[in-house]
């Protein structure tokens, strides 16, 4: 699953491809993604150029002349840039025509992505983006401390619930606790404001770097077609049961926390 600094990554990838092209057809294979009428999506789209791509936690944002269209990938959704005409497939669901002769085509097996067309000056205060929570680079201490020390629930599934910081997925909270030293079954009224600090330390650092790298190419996810990440050189924990931990040595488990695999160093986590 992409998760932000892959989704990152499709940014700055798309931002090389469709800048200040202009849309000129809009084929709608499945209308389940748009979350609108589907003439009404196309009829918007056509003759709009797009002028900026931006990224607010896992949303993509194209900015178009007079709309934004908010773009979720979910689990597996990815885009293609190719030469018009160029035959889709199955899971091809969108193909938006570009001025400069090429297809930008929305790939998605799983079908969960979706996509939000809104007025300029609405899509903040509309749709996806509207209660959206800070990254762990825009939040200060005091905010952090708060959303976690009044939860009497996992640190591990606070740091994954999107409404309270933005951006984590399961990949980069193992690492971000694996780096900060702490058990992710500790519940967040538990943890103290040292810990809270090395925790945000800790995922500004991943992040970051995660980002750098291109994002984590593991399983079936590349950020686009051919483009791969190289954090997953960089993982300490996460996909390393049975390895000796880097730091100490220790065999890294896995356990579950609320559902999700996890990965743990028994003795430098606690
Ligand atoms: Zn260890």
């Amino acid at each position: 699953m992409p998760e932000l600094p892959e989704v990152e990554t499709v940014r700055r990838t798309l931002e090389t491809l469709i800048l200040d092209k202009t849309i000129t057809e809009v084929e709608i294979l499945y209308p389940k993604i748009i979350q609108m009428d589907e003439h009404e999506f196309s009829e918007r789209l056509i003759g709009q150029k797009i002028n900026r791509i931006d990224r607010m936690g896992k949303h993509l944002i194209i900015h178009l002349d007079h709309d934004v269209l908010i773009v979720h990938l979910r689990m597996e959704g990815r885009f293609f840039y190719h030469p018009r005409g160029t035959r889709l497939t199955k899971h091809d669901h969108l193909c938006f025509h570009l001025s400069d002769g090429m297809q930008l085509t929305y790939h998605d097996v799983r079908k969960f992505g979706t996509m939000h067309l809104i007025s300029q000056k609405d899509y903040l205060t509309q749709g996806p983006l509207k209660d959206l929570a800070k990254e762990p680079n825009e939040i200060d201490f005091q905010e952090f401390k708060a959303l976690i020390q009044k939860r009497k629930t996992e640190i591990k599934a606070i740091l994954l619930d999107q409404k309270v910081i933005s951006g984590l997925g399961n990949i980069y909270v193992d690492e971000t606790l694996f780096r900060a030293g702490i058990d992710p079954t500790r519940l967040g009224i538990h943890i103290t404001d040292l810990e809270v600090n090395k925790i945000l330390d800790a995922a500004k650092l991943v992040l970051e770097k995660a980002i750098l790298l291109g994002g984590t190419t593991i399983r079936t996810f590349e950020a686009m077609d051919g483009v791969h990440g190289r954090f997953q050189n960089e993982l300490m924990v996460h996909t390393k049961a049975g390895e000796p931990c880097p730091i100490c040595g220790t065999t890294i488990i896995k356990t579950k926390v609320k559902g999700r695999g996890t990965y743990v160093c028994p003795t430098c986590q606690h």
